[in-house]
Parts: C-alpha cells; sequence; structure tokens
C-alpha cells in the first residue's frame, strides 16, 4: 500500500547521503506544489515543483493532505539522555538562589541523584519513562533520535539502562539508537580513583555492551573533573576495538582538548565544544568530525554558545540536538533549540535545517536511511503550520508541527 502526501505547498530539504559541510551546510532543494508517494515504507517518488495534484480516487492508498503547508524531513535528534529515572525540579530553586553546580551535588542532588533513582528502577519502569519522551518528542517531529546510557555507572545498572534503550525502540515509532556512556561520570564508589572505574569501564562494561550488541557507540564525558583527555582516548580506543563508533563530549565546561582528540581517534562526532580552540577545530576539519551542538542547554545553564558559524566556514559539519537530561536541558523538543541555533548561532533557517536532519542522521550512522525526502530513503516527514522555512524559524516557543508520517505511516496529527 502506497501512502501519498498530496497539496505539499513547499518541500524543503537537504540532499545526499552523508553530512553536508560548508556551503553544503546551506543547500536545500525547494520543491513548491507538490506532492510524495512513499511505498512499504520508503519514499518511491518526490514530484517536481507544480505537478501537485488531485490524488482521490486512487483505490486503497493512504492520502494525506497537506493543505499547502510546509513539509520538511523528520526531525533527527543526534543528542539526548532520555533513559532515566529522578526528575530534579527541586533543583531550579538551588539554582535561583545562586548555588553552583558542585553546591547542589555537594547536597546529593546534580548527576547523582538521577544515578541513584535510575539504579532503583525496574527495567519497565525506565521503559515507561522512556516511551512518554519518546511520545513528546514525536509530537514535536522527531522521527529518529539517539539515546545514551550513563546514569546506572555499575556494569549492571549500564546493561540495564541499555536494554531499557533496545526495548525503546522495539515499541516506539520513533527509531532509536543506542549509545553506550558508561564514562558519563565517576560514580561516588569511585570518588578519588577514577582509573580503577575506567578499568571498569574497558575491561568488564564494553565487552559485555559488544557481546550483547546493545550499543553502536561509545561516548565520554571528557571534562576537567570528570575524565581526563588520556582516559578518555584509552575508553573511545578500547570502544572501537569493540565495534563501537567513538563519540566525544567535549569542551563545554572547560577547554580540555576533547576536539583534538575527537579528530585523533576519528569520533564520528564531537559534542557541545562551547570552549573548543582553533587547534581543536582545526583537528576536527581534518578527520571530518561532525560538530553536535546544544544550544538549549548552552540556553538553560546561561554559558556561551559555540562557535557554530565559525565551525561551519571551516568545513565543519554541524548538527544541532536537544541534549534532553533532567540535569542541563529538561525538553525533549528540537524545536526551541532550532530557534535557538538560528538566533543565537546566527546560522540561516537553511544551515539549521540540514544540521536536524541530514547531519543529524549522519552523526548517528543513519544519513543513507533518513535525514533528506528523497527516493530510497524511509519516508520519515513533518508537516508543519507553517507556509515557508523563514516562518518556521520566526514564530516561536510553541509547537509548529500539523502532521507527522513515519515510515509512511501518519502517526501524529
Ligand atoms: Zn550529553
Amino acid at each position: 500500500m502506497a501512502t501519498i502526501i498530496k497539496n505539499i505547498g513547499l518541500l524543503a530539504t537537504p540532499v545526499g547521503i552523508v553530512a553536508q559541510k560548508g556551503e553544503g551546510q546551506g543547500n536545500i532543494e525547494l520543491v513548491t506544489n507538490t506532492y510524495v508517494v512513499i511505498k512499504d515504507g520508503f519514499i518511491e517518488e518526490v514530484g517536481r515543483s507544480g505537478t501537485s495534484r488531485d490524488w482521490t480516487g486512487t483505490g486503497q492508498d493512504e492520502i494525506i493532505d497537506a493543505q499547502g503547508l510546509l513539509v520538511t524531513p523528520g526531525l533527527v535528534d543526534a543528542h539526548t539522555h532520555l533513559l532515566f529515572s529522578g526528575w530534579r525540579q527541586q533543583e531550579l530553586a538551588f539554582k535561583l538562589q545562586g548555588l553552583s553546580y558542585l553546591d547542589i551535588l555537594a547536597k546529593g542532588g546534580g548527576i547523582l541523584h538521577t544515578v541513584e533513582q535510575t539504579r532503583k528502577a525496574a527495567i519497565d519502569e525506565l521503559v515507561n519513562q522512556g516511551v512518554k519522551s519518546l511520545d513528546t518528542m514525536l509530537a514535536h517531529g522527531t522521527t529518529t533520535c539517539e539515546v545514551k546510557s550513563g546514569y546506572g555507572l555499575t556494569a549492571e545498572d549500564e546493561l540495564k539502562s541499555l536494554r531499557a534503550i533496545r526495548q525503546l525502540g522495539q515499541v516506539h515509532a520513533v527509531d532509536v539508537v543506542p549509545t553506550f556512556m558508561g564514562a558519563h561520570a565517576v560514580p561516588v564508589e569511585y570518588k578519588g580513583c577514577s582509573a580503577d572505574y575506567v578499568r571498569l569501564v574497558c575491561e568488564e562494561m564494553i565487552p559485555k555492551v559488544a557481546r550483547e550488541q546493545l550499543a553502536e557507540f561509545c561516548d565520554v564525558f571528557c571534562e576537567t573533573g570528570v575524565f581526563t583527555v588520556a582516559e578518555s582516548e584509552q575508553i573511545l580506543e578500547c570502544g572501537k576495538h569493540h565495534g563501537l563508533l567513538p563519540k566525544i563530549h567535549a569542551e563545554e565546561i572547560t577547554a580540555l582538548g576533547g576536539a583534538e582528540l575527537a579528530g585523533k581517534v576519528q569520533a564520528i562526532s564531537a559534542e557541545h565544544l562551547i570552549h573548543a580552540t582553533d587547534n581543536g577545530l582545526a583537528a576536527m576539519a581534518a578527520s571530518e568530525v561532525i560538530a553536535v551542538l546544544l544550544p538549549g542547554t548552552s540556553f538553560y545553564l546561561g554559558e556561551p554558545f559555540a562557535r557554530a558559524k565559525d565551525m561551519v566556514d571551516r568545513g565543519i559539519a554541524v548538527a544541532v540536538a536537544s541534549d534532553f537530561n533532567p540535569g542541563s536541558c529538561p525538553n525533549e523538543s528540537l524545536q526551541i533549540p532550532m530557534n535557538i541555533a538560528c538566533l543565537k548561532y546566527r546560522l540561516t533557517p537553511e544551515q539549521v535545517l540540514t544540521a536536524v536532519t541530514l547531519n543529524g542522521a549522519a552523526a548517528v550512522n543513519r544519513s543513507r536511511v533518513t535525514g533528506s525526502i528523497e527516493p530510497g530513503k524511509q519516508g520519515d516527514m513533518v508537516i508543519w503550520n507553517a507556509p515557508d522555512l523563514n516562518f518556521l524559524f520566526y514564530h516561536w516557543g510553541v509547537n509548529q508541527v500539523k502532521t507527522v508520517v513515519k515510515q509512511g505511516r501518519q502517526v501524529i496529527g
């Protein structure tokens, strides 16, 4: 059975199966008054401009009327920590009183609170909460989403988290891409002996994760006071040895050298990069590392914004993601990060659209199957309550999704 999206006022999509960089970042194909045909979940045909026609009377095909509105690829959120138990709304008051992250940590709050609650939670509870978050994401236009472990921090709890992430992918319409992030923090029981924890990650966790095929990527929080550049390298090389592609949280709070390391280990992506140096960016450009930028986190923490334009100018492919997590960015929607990327990074709507579709897909190794509206790719699309791209990026703070189509099926709207 085919699904036909008819009466598309404007179809806007990046083109290709690899990340777009430099000038390519802003190259968006625009087709007016057109249609798309999806068969068995995959795009079969994209009409040319001016070819919109009346599809009534085509038998059993499902017809979706876009009512002359804007259609883009489904959004790909390349960086989330959505699998957890332990929201932290109590910390808002602490933050308003001026307490620092370390003060909150000393009160037993911060990531430690979420780790404690996640360890206590049964796998079903984690899955149920994850489903709610995925429902919210889908309702806001996200059709593919990466999910990291990293709130278990024991072999048993990291495996539990990754098994929950696998279940999420099986039960939910959103495609879920799993990342192992046992090196998200040094757990309290290893305080002062992080080398022992790194050994646990490398000798026990990574081999078990690989054996059960629970993750595609290995990520590490390379940061002052968390994991050093040398420790991060050890973990990422160990992950590579076991078939996990490297990702790295780099230069979020301090310029430690994570971006250089991303280039050295040929990471698929480096994330945050708020304090990335020229040398770090040069190393990333040389190794074609994708920059996954998280503007919602800069906004929520009152931190500076990454030098996104500089990265585009240097030929680094830029993706934008939500960083949804219970501490520094408790928001599942990619739409607000899209607005902020436009207003604060000063990227154009076209550049940001590429960042949240094709480049996001490339950052999670999915750019051959999603991230653009082209024959052969999955039928993942959003119909927006907007006539054009400018409207989508100018109108902000409300959900502009009209309809979400996932693999040819209307799942929202
Ligand atoms: Zn993160």
